[in-house]
């Protein structure tokens, strides 16, 4: 994990302490991780028994006579559940898109506690000059 180095600009004339530096550091190897997101898409691929909607057919009475099972696509879109029929053929690429986000999801996560922490460093060391 040694083989990222951070260039140091000139401009900054202001001491940083070691850990502020390791901070930037992990805030780059995570970014880097980003571009190696691939298509991804929120929601989860579930399995899921259909009723036809046939009043004459068993699965309108009958739970274990329904039809499939059958892969959905099931997001939420402001506040509501969305459910999105999917091909066999579809199903794994939806499953992977769906695990893609996921990965986004924590490294989007991580990059913004480690954000946050790196400009506290930022604002602390930007008080400090103020105060010179
Ligand atoms: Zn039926």
């Amino acid at each position: 994990m040694s083989r990222i180095t951070v260039s140091k600009s000139g401009a900054r004339s202001v001491e940083r302490d070691a850990s502020l530096g390791r901070h930037e550091q992990r805030f780059l190897e995570l970014k880097r991780g980003l571009e190696q997101i691939e298509y991804f898409c929120k929601g989860t691929v579930l399995k899921r028994m259909m009723k036809c909607g046939k009043a004459q057919c068993a699965c309108a009475t009958d739970a274990t006579k329904r039809h499939g099972p059958y892969c959905e696509l099931t997001y939420k879109a402001s506040g509501k559940t969305v459910n999105v029929k999917l091909s066999p053929a579809a199903v794994p690429l939806y499953r992977a898109a769906a695990q893609q986000y996921r990965k986004l999801k924590t490294l989007l996560n991580r990059l913004d506690k480690l954000s946050k922490t790196i400009l506290r460093h930022q604002a602390k060391l930007a008080e400090s000059k103020q105060q010179d």
